[in-house]
């Protein structure tokens, strides 16, 4: 069984990081919404307004970069408009990466969090 399958295995990953991703954007698309519902729909940061077709230039901030950290009263998230979000992460070039590495994390990576949120203030610290 091992010899023969190992194109079947980068077959399988394909699904699986495909997989991921679509399981990504639905938990992404999910605390949108209820940010959006909690929030007014205006930038945290430039106080631009985004009410109407221009709502989708409005994207959720995790307060503590954990994606997996949303609390049900959006404490973790601030609403950011695209361009200030851009800003908020490339003040800490780590912090983006960081965000880039939870697309491929496994989901059941309870530890990961402590970490993150213990750099993520190091890196605000500064
Ligand atoms: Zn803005
Ligand atoms: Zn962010």
């Amino acid at each position: 069984m091992t010899t023969n399958n190992s194109n079947l295995s980068a077959e399988d990953r394909d699904k699986l990081v495909a997989n991921m991703r679509k399981e990504e954007q639905q938990r992404q698309s999910g605390y949108r919404e209820q940010a959006l519902k909690l929030f007014p729909h205006v930038c945290g940061r430039c106080s631009r307004d985004f009410e109407g077709k221009k709502i989708s230039e409005l994207t959720v901030h995790h307060i503590d970069h954990n994606h997996d950290n949303n609390p049900a009263n959006g404490a973790n998230w601030e609403l950011l408009c695209i361009y200030c979000h851009d800003h908020e992460h490339t003040r800490g070039v780590q912090e983006s990466r960081l965000e880039s590495t939870t697309d491929s994390a496994p989901k059941s990576a309870p530890l990961s969090h402590s970490p993150f949120a213990a750099l993520a203030t190091k890196i605000k610290a500064k």
